[in-house]
């Protein structure tokens, strides 16, 4: 599972599994308007073939941390602090000759949509075929011969002909197994995944899903998965990260933070989730507000001027001071587990029903 050895705020020493460790992130955009901390001590670890899921809103920072890891930030613009260590090896400081080696090889990304990752100019078998080429020395031919093979993994019918196809040729959910393809032929370790199947009617999102998880289980991958839909974390993910205004505010196991959420924030986020067996009709709940300008972010608890509990924690503590995360199933918030899960049982679930 995806544990911190540490609160939030001040770095740890690496996980003793240390696949991915991230410690204390911080980082931070030079605008226009002064500097903007878009993730503030960021924590957590990814094992081997277990599946993190980040959530939240827009502007979370989720985004961000996954560009991040991948060192895919603007260089002029972003300060980054903290640690990013893949197996050991620290991110932050590599060359981006370095970035670009382990980019191809031991890490790789698939966006929400594929038009930004794929030429329309090259045929697909061919941007497959490319990365493979560069990053093992293979012959064009033994290439080719791999893209075709990814493309009957991630199941392209006649993969031989469709390899000759251009993106334009290809329906948006092909794309996007293509996309996979792409990914992972170079057996990536981490693959981050951000909103990938947002673009996707259901019942093809239930079906890159299911591939992803196939093909995890015979790679091995770790995966980031990013989404803002609880639902479909439920489904990948053995973790949840919960973020907020650049910050973690809750994470745990599925299990434990979708049947017993801790932070006021994830239970907005359940209850403005729509219901199969709600009456049509029936209005969604959204959480109050909207989320910060980080710019100028709150003080305290960054959620705290949309939160309808802050009321029931003493004094101006909201207001005054960060809540931390703690180690572990954590939630960061000022009211103590025991009142938390009181609140839960008896205000928050009756109404997710
Ligand atoms: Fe709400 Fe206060 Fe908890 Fe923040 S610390 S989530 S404002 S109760």
């Amino acid at each position: 599972m995806t544990t911190v050895t540490k609160a939030e705020g001040a770095p740890a020493p690496a996980g003793p599994d240390g696949f991915l460790s991230v410690r204390d992130l911080q980082v931070t955009f030079s605008t226009e308007d002064g500097p903007v901390k878009a993730v503030d001590g960021l924590s957590f670890d990814l094992h081997r073939g277990k599946t993190l899921g980040i959530v939240g809103e827009s502007g979370s920072g989720k985004s961000v941390t996954n560009l991040t890891i991948l060192g895919l930030h603007d260089p002029v613009y972003t300060t980054i602090d903290g640690e990013i260590l893949l197996e050991g090896k620290e991110l932050i400081t590599a060359t981006e000759k370095e970035m670009e080696k382990l980019r191809g090889n031991r890490m790789a990304m698939i966006f929400q949509d594929p038009l930004t990752a794929l030429s329309p100019f090259y045929t697909i078998g061919r941007q497959i075929a490319e990365p493979y080429m560069k990053h093992t020395g293979a012959s064009k031919r033994a290439a080719w011969e791999r893209a075709v093979e990814m493309l009957a993994k991630v199941g392209i019918p006649n993969p031989k002909e469709r390899a000759r196809d251009y993106p334009h040729q290809f329906s948006g959910g092909m794309r996007q197994r293509a996309m996979i393809a792409m990914a992972l032929v170079c057996d990536p370790d981490l693959l981050i995944a951000d909103e990938p199947t947002t673009a996707l009617d259901v019942t093809v999102q239930a079906q890159i899903l299911d591939l992803l998880k196939d093909l995890q289980r015979e790679f091995g991958t770790a995966i980031v998965f990013i989404t803002h839909d609880l639902g479909v974390i439920a489904d990948m993910a053995d973790d949840i990260m919960v973020m907020y205004a650049g910050r973690a505010v809750e994470r745990g196991t599925v299990d434990e933070v979708l049947s017993a959420p801790l932070h006021p924030y994830t239970w907005g986020l359940l209850n403005s989730m729509p219901r199969l067996d709600s009456d049509l009709g029936t209005p969604l709940s959204p959480i109050p507000g909207t989320p910060p300008s980080l710019l100028t972010p709150p003080t305290g608890c960054r959620f705290h001027p949309r939160c309808s509990f802050r009321d029931r924690v003493e004094g101006d503590r909201c207001v005054t001071e960060r809540p931390l995360l703690g180690p572990d199933r954590s939630s960061a918030c000022h009211l103590s587990t025991e009142r938390k899960r009181t609140i839960f049982i008896e205000e928050i679930r009756p109404r997710l029903g």
